[in-house]
């Protein structure tokens, strides 16, 4: 048996009061899956999710963290069981958890233990196993004994048969230092790695099906993430923007006080139809895109522009196409789908809600003023020449001027206002309200 301490306790000053009560406490336990692997760097990975995990469950008001090695505890003293179940569902959205489990915590005795999975298993049938597992060595049963225990106990109050391959339903047993963990279920978490450990960037969200999925899956690589979005206004009505809005509002629930920005885009169209763009005129646009977007990048901070380009998907993702896009920004431009399927990215559109929003009818401002030939090999030096004739980048830092901010996400308010924040912006709640009496 070995002596060592094998997890240290943090996140609970006052870590006197850990040891649960005789009929066990309620509470979360959060499996984490790459923060374990990132050795020195775990402690800022641990901190940066449970500062993430507090803001997700701040409705539910207090709750105490314990980080375990591998491991969250999320205690939430006195609070009703259904209230315990809808924590578990909202931090299922928080990046960097595997698995959510509502779980009993209960003394370190065998008996107790039992006890506890006998309760739990009341009203089931078919057949069941226990699984076991010591992350304290030191608790004073193995694993396979404590299971054994656990699943004579659960046979002699209901009768069910033992199957340990492909169960009807599994108890599961985890013995720490402090206590022991006892749950059945999980909800799957959404992986990945805590939000804001990457650093931050700027999304170019159009009102579209790839665009939430392409932010969604660079949050879930650990970026804190602003979108851009840009209408055709003044040629247009505000549809796309109600949709934008929409978009970051479902998105919101994987990092909390979202920022969405809008720019008019439509005279800035007009003004490169005018430029002699022609069969340029959807990569020029493109890149005048890139360029304001790049410009808002440096007032936020953010070091990356991320799209939801898919290498062939429309005529502007050609190969060629794309690379003409990357000359006009010096930032990266992150494309987590360039190699996606467009049923791929529609499927995870599904499981995320947005593709529901996505598919409502708008007037996308990249239909306008559409030329009847899109070039699919744009050559640089023809872009080039027309963005001379209009002076891009001084429009392009104009445009990200005239950014409006808007706060779509439920915790609207959390996070400190960053320029620019315009005196205009619509009211946060003016803009859903408009989308719906459509
Ligand atoms: P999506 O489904 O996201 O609209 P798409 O298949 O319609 O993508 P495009 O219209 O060519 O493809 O746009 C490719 C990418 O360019 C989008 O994923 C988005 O990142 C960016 N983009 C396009 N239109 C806009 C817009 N109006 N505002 C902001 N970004 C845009
Ligand atoms: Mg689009």
């Amino acid at each position: 048996m070995s002596s060592k301490p094998a997890h240290r306790l943090r996140g609970n000053p006052g870590s006197g009061g850990a040891e649960p009560p005789a009929e066990g406490e309620s509470c979360l336990l959060l499996k984490l899956g790459e923060v374990v692997l990132k050795g020195r760097n775990r402690e800022l990975f641990e901190r940066r999710l449970q500062n993430n995990i507090r803001s997700a469950l701040r409705e539910f008001g207090e709750v105490k963290l314990w980080q375990r090695k591998g491991v969250v505890v999320v205690r939430m003293p006195g609070a009703a069981d259904a209230q315990i179940a809808a924590a578990a569902e909202r931090v299922g959205d928080v990046m960097g958890i595997v698995w959510v489990h509502v779980a009993r915590r209960v003394p370190r005795d065998p008996e107790l233990v039992a006890a506890t999975a006998v309760r739990m298993m009341a009203g089931r049938s078919g057949s069941f196993a226990v699984r076991a597992r010591r992350r304290d060595k030191s608790f004073p049963m193995n694993s396979s004994d404590l299971a054994v225990l656990i699943g004579s106990r659960i046979q002699d109050a209901y009768g069910l048969p033992v199957r340990l391959k492909h169960p009807d339903n599994s108890v599961f047993v985890e013995a720490d230092q402090q206590e022991v963990f006892v749950f059945t279920d999980g909800i799957a978490g959404q992986g990945g790695l805590p939000v804001g450990m990457s650093g931050r960037a700027l999304v170019l969200m159009s009102g579209g099906i790839d665009s939430p999925v392409a932010a969604y899956r660079m949050m879930r690589r650990g970026l804190k993430v602003d979108f851009l979005h840009f209408s055709g206004m003044p040629f247009t009505g505000p549809e796309s923007i109600y949709k934008a809005y929409g978009l970051v509002r479902e998105l919101d629930r994987f990092q909390s006080g979202s920022r969405l920005f809008t720019v008019a885009f439509g005279k800035a169209q007009q003004s490169l139809k005018n430029a002699g763009a022609e069969k340029l005129q959807i990569v020029a646009q493109r890149r005048l895109m890139l360029k304001t977007a790049e410009a808002l990048a440096e007032r936020l901070g953010a070091e990356a522009l991320i799209t939801g380009d898919s290498l062939g998907q429309v005529s502007s993702q050609t190969l060629t196409n794309l690379t003409a896009l990357d000359d006009a920004v010096r930032l990266p431009i992150l494309r987590p789908l360039v190699g996606f399927d467009k049923s791929e990215i529609m499927a995870e559109a599904r499981r995320l809600r947005t593709l529901a929003i996505s598919e409502l009818p708008d007037e996308d401002c990249c239909t306008l003023l559409t030329p009847r030939q899109v070039e699919t090999a744009a050559k640089l030096p023809e872009l080039h020449a027309i963005e001379k004739r209009l002076d891009v980048e001084e429009l392009a830092e104009r445009l990200a001027g005239t950014a409006k901010l808007h706060r779509p996400g439920a915790t609207a308010g959390a996070e400190p206002k960053t320029a620019p924040a315009p005196a205009d912006a619509p009211s946060a709640a003016a803009a859903p309200a408009a989308a719906a009496a459509r």
